[in-house]
């Protein structure tokens, strides 16, 4: 009974995603005449589960996008600020790291759609829409530091979960005690027969 629910809860989760994914992320190119437009979006929580990634568990980021339509080339300045939940890689408690980023992705207009370079691609000249969650998710992974860790609080008292790292203090003082080195025991047993 339990797995069926969780199979109708994924199903469920799956569907809402496609929805979300054609719906609310995508720059619609249909009746867009030349010049600038701005767009903004929210990232929220529930990108993060139609989208996941190991380090990412939730989080909110704001996007602003600049659109600049002209008769060759499309242009889209995305620039994203917010906040993700990740681990700490000192406590192993969530925290929230603010991230930044401020990207150009260039569109040419073509027969079909093909990535020309890592930030110029060709799409089709009746395209309807771009989706760019892909990009979003990109750059929000992008933006995060390859340390993870709290940041200091107030007067730099450090922001980790002091509890935490007292039990993992513990715990690798248990194992340096349970890691006999091998060639020591074998010694220890022949002085042990030898006595
Ligand atoms: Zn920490």
């Amino acid at each position: 009974m339990f797995f069926y629910i969780i199979l109708i809860f994924t199903f469920a989760l799956r569907k809402s995603c496609k929805v979300k994914k054609r719906g609310e992320y995508a720059v619609r190119l249909s009746g867009l005449k030349e010049g600038i437009f701005e767009l903004t979006y929210h990232i929220g929580n529930p990108f993060f589960e139609c989208h996941p990634h190991p380090d990412i568990s939730g989080g909110a980021v704001d996007v602003k996008i600049t659109v600049q339509k002209r008769s060759d080339l499309l242009v889209l300045h995305l620039m994203l600020q917010g906040a993700v939940r990740v681990v700490c890689d000192r406590c192993l408690d969530y925290y929230l790291q603010t991230i930044q980023a401020d990207q150009e992705i260039y569109f040419k207009y073509g027969d079909h759609e093909e990535e020309l370079d890592g930030n110029v691609i060709m799409i089709a000249r009746d395209a309807h829409e771009i989706i760019i969650d892909q990009y979003l998710y990109e750059y929000i992974v992008l933006a995060l530091p390859i340390k993870k860790v709290h940041p200091d609080g107030p007067g730099g008292v450090p922001g980790c979960n002091q509890e935490m790292i007292q039990k993992l203090n513990q715990h690798l003082v248990k194992e340096e005690h349970q890691a006999i080195d091998p060639g020591w025991e074998v010694l220890k047993q022949i002085i042990e027969k030898t006595n």
